[in-house]
């Protein structure tokens, strides 16, 4: 039987790419939500003819209202859009590819509907990871890995359910900056920064995959998907992004996935489990590769890796407030308002300043979130 799909985050680069997969694969799209792009999102929607579609950026509402004048299609708009999305009751899977902690309330929300999740929104585990796992544990929801290192452990798992993770083997391809020390990275550029040497990816993420944030994320991400405490990840650097993670078990075999790195193949896996097919992607050759390298990271350069680490191993709110610091200070690196040093630096201070604590609930996540963002743009005009 063929899945209905409710997709967040349509016009970005997961979600585009889920859109060639479902197409390739005749998977029916019940709904499609984007931020900003009122144009891609019309074009999709003709194509796809999903009952509804949300934009979240309310400006763009009329925008898409005219281009989508004469389709039977629902329009929905804002948080509640996403929302109401991600609880609906004709999807079979919610695929959750929005960027940042806008992403955390709809998959709470598609927990409380009972739909399972294709989950490649890293903010959700990141900042509620603990609320997430235990929600969808009650409601019995399930949630599939996008994201392509945890999508290898989970591939990597089947037929070993049973038996104990020893340990994860966390893999980073190092980014654009891999080698560099902090004095080579004075005077970096979002521009410079964005040039990813593997991964074809939204801005966001390209930029934490240079400061290494990207890791320190999914080391949070991989701690609550798989049960695992933190001594049990190691991160190891590997250049070609060819091995995409494994895992040890009690026995010392270490079983991993490898591919091309291309997202399709995480994103199918996640779509169409568990059946394996063809993919519209490219075959791996080993040989054209000839040689594969493992290297320890870097920790003092990339002190957001750190922070992130650091952040899981005191727990409760601390990960949300690396969370906030770091999607603000990337906003404004982007901008070119500071410098690259500068991203991990107000992301240390942030952890210092804004209190932790325990999670009680959403509302506590949200605000340990907006006081990390207040701080990093306060501490930003401070610094002019
Ligand atoms: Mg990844």
């Amino acid at each position: 039987m063929m899945k209905k799909v409710a997709l967040l985050g349509s016009t970005g680069s997961i979600g585009t790419q889920a859109l060639e997969v479902i197409e390739k694969h005749g998977l029916k799209v019940t709904a499609l939500a984007a931020n900003r792009q009122a144009d891609k999102l019309a074009a999709q929607a003709k194509k796809f003819h999903p009952e509804c579609v949300c934009i979240y950026d309310e400006t763009q509402a009329g925008k898409l209202k005219t281009l989508l004048s004469g389709e039977k299609i629902e329009i929905l708009t804002g948080m509640d859009g996403l929302c109401q999305i991600a609880s609906d009751k004709n999807a079979d899977i919610v695929l959750n590819s929005v960027v940042g902690m806008v992403g955390l309330l709809p998959t709470l929300k598609a927990i409380e509907a009972g739909n399972d999740i294709a989950l490649a929104n890293k903010e959700t585990l990141v900042a509620g990871g603990e609320l997430v796992m235990k929600a969808a544990a009650e409601k019995g929801v399930k949630i599939y890995p996008v994201d392509s290192e945890h999508s290898a452990v989970f591939q990597s798992l089947q037929g070993n359910e049973m038996n104990k993770i020893r340990k994860m083997i966390l893999t980073a391809s190092g980014g654009p900056f891999f080698g560099k020390k902090k004095a080579d990275l004075q005077h970096v550029t979002a521009k410079d920064a964005l040039k990813h040497p593997n991964w074809n990816m939204g801005n966001k993420i390209t930029i934490d995959s240079s400061t290494l944030m990207n890791k320190g994320l999914e080391f949070i991400e991989a701690k609550w998907l798989f049960d695992l405490t933190p001594e049990q990840i190691e991160i190891v650097v590997h250049r070609q992004s060819v091995l995409h993670s494994a895992v040890e078990f009690e026995d010392y075999a270490v079983i991993g996935q490898m591919g091309v790195p291309d997202m399709k193949i995480p994103i199918q896996y996640a779509l169409l489990y568990p059946r394996r097919v063809a993919c519209p992607t490219k075959h791996l050759s080993l040989t054209d590769y000839g040689t594969l390298t493992f290297e320890k990271p870097d920790y003092e350069t990339f002190d957001c890796l750190t922070a992130a680490i650091d952040a899981i191993r005191e727990g409760g709110l601390r990960p949300a407030v690396v969370n906030g610091a770091n999607e603000e200070a990337v906003g404004h690196f982007l901008r070119d308002e500071i410098k690259f040093l500068q991203i991990g630096e107000l992301v240390r201070e942030a952890m210092q300043a804004v209190r932790g604590g325990q999670i009680h609930s959403y509302e506590d996540i949200l605000e340990a979130d907006t006081q990390a963002r207040a701080f990093v743009r306060e501490k930003i005009a401070v610094l002019g």
